[in-house]
């Protein structure tokens, strides 16, 4: 029976950050994981692939050159899913050489078996041969992650219907698609497909898409949604999904009533943690109704002192790049090295086609929170590196208070949006006012001017700044 200071379940973004962080501060550590390689859902299901996916797509359908040449403009006529996968298994296979090699260098063991408990620092671990083995630990950390929710009325073949896993592996592309759940993996998809000028239609129950996002942002983005000619129809269920695979046509009927058409479906609506075969109870654990384990927010520590659990087990935001960040802060309180604080905002990313970014408080959080403000908008058409670009859509929002001047939050969409938002989130963390993007220069021509427009606007209505400016914390 192996003894270890720290076991982890599962070697996704939480599992392997954990990993690495107890082993760098000299602990004995052990990963298990139940798939055929290291990486998780981020790197073989989730985040990695839809995003070899995306650039796949607008490199070969020319998307990012149409503002140019014209909507009919490709640099791939026929784009096949031959062509999206091949691009697809070269990435993977860097992403898993990296991370075995981060392994070794860190002198991380791994074993790849299913691991279930036996008591709260006991765990059966059994391969894919049947062998079984126990191994114990001082500390566990739970990184399993989650998987599709797959609902018992969606028939589900892989075929004609499909969940975010074996859409990757689809054969002909469709002629048509409707993707049901319009939360951040659905619109993905959806924008993704659209980008290749496959119709889509997205269904989406509520009566809104990604609440938690700025509105004027969505707003923008349902507009370029529509404006491509995506249908997108809100507030009304798919109730019923139905298949004839000699046609190839699919059904989605709506709780109105109404019939969608297209020959392929994508079911996008939740996840599920996935602690159904961890036999959690005999830890002494419990489950939500979704699968999701609660854990002290500060230390990552579950109701079982010894046991941790990070990542999209915990539930929001779910996000491979905060799931790091919890897994490294959970390992270090998991082996007794506490962790400091994290800063107040992370960025959210959505790379929907066009994406998404945004940090800190969006107007409607403002609003209720009665903070007197001002926003200030820079669009990218305003700035050099758009016009170069030949770009017509993208817009940035900073929102700042009124009394101290301080920058409350940043909200891009459009090309690069991702990668924009950090500025505003080292302004945010730091405590940076409306004058930083007043004051500063920035590198023409270049998207990041846009905070010097939006600065600017905001700025134009705010007027200079006192000469002492009280800095009070809101
Ligand atoms: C389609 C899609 C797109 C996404 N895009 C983004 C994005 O752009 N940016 C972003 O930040 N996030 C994105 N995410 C979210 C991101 O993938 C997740 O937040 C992240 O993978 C969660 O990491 P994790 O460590 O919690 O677990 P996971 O990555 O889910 O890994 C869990 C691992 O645990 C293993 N496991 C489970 N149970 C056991 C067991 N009993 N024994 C052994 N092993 C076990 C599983 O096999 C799995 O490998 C996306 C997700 C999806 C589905």
């Amino acid at each position: 029976m192996g003894e270890y200071d720290l076991i982890v379940v599962g070697s996704g973004p939480a599992g392997r950050r954990g990993a690495i962080q107890a082993a760098k501060l000299g602990k004995n550590v052990l990963v298990v994981e139940k798939g055929k390689r290291v990486g998780g859902v981020s790197v073989h299901t989730g985040t990695i692939p839809s995003k070899t996916l995306r650039e796949t797509a607008l490199n070969l359908s020319g998307w990012r050159e149409r503002g140019f040449y014209g909507r009919s403009y490709r640099v791939k006529q026929d784009i096949t899913a031959g062509d999206l996968r091949r691009r697809l298994l070269i990435t993977l296979d860097h992403e898993v050489e990296v991370l075995e090699h981060q392994f070794a260098r860190n002198h991380v063991q791994h074993i790849r078996a299913h691991a279930r408990f036996v008591d709260a620092h006991t765990l059966e671990i059994e391969k894919d041969d049947g062998e079984k083995s126990l191994v114990t630990g001082k500390a566990i950390l739970l990184a399993i992650g989650t998987r599709p929710h797959r609902p018992d009325h969606i028939p589900f073949d892989g075929k004609l219907v499909h969940d975010s896993d074996d859409i990757l592996e689809i054969e002909h592309l469709p002629r048509s698609l409707t993707v049901i759940g319009a939360g951040v993996i659905g619109v993905e998809y959806a924008t993704i497909f659209s980008a290749l000028d496959i119709p889509v239609t997205l269904v989406e129950p509520r009566d809104e898409i990604l609440g938690f996002i700025d509105k004027e942002i969505v707003e923008d983005f349902i507009y370029e949604m529509r404006d491509r000619n995506m249908k997108i129809l809100l507030g009304h269920k798919a109730e019923a999904v139905a298949c004839d695979p000699a046609t190839r046509r699919c059904q989605v009927t709506l709780s109105n009533g109404r019939v969608i058409q297209s020959e392929m479906v994508l079911y996008t609506a939740g996840r599920t943690g996935a602690v159904d075969t961890l036999n959690i109870e005999a830890a002494g654990l419990k489950a939500d109704s979704r699968g999701r384990l609660e854990v002290d927010p500060e230390t990552f520590q579950t109701e079982v002192p010894n046991i941790y659990a990070a990542g999209d087990v915990v539930g929001f935001p779910s996000l491979a790049s905060t799931s790091m960040e919890q897994g490294r802060i959970a390992a270090r309180y998991a082996v007794g090295a506490p962790a400091s604080e994290p800063p107040n905002y992370f960025p959210y990313g959505i790379y929907a086609v066009p994406e998404i970014s945004t940090c800190g408080l969006t107007e409607e959080e403002v609003n209720q929170r009665g903070i007197p403000y001002e926003c200030g908008v820079g669009r990218f058409r305003e700035t050099s590196r758009g016009h170069i670009m030949g770009l017509n859509t993208g817009l940035l929002k900073m929102i700042f208070s009124t009394k101290s001047r301080r920058l409350l939050g940043v909200h891009i969409i459009g090309e690069g949006a991702t990668e924009l938002i950090h500025i505003g989130q080292a302004v945010l963390n730091l405590k940076g006012t409306v004058d930083y993007f007043v004051e500063n220069t920035f590198n023409y021509p270049t998207l990041a001017e846009a905070y010097k427009i939006a600065g600017l606007d905001a700025w134009n209505r705010m007027g200079e700044k006192p000469l002492t400016t009280e800095h009070s914390d809101e």
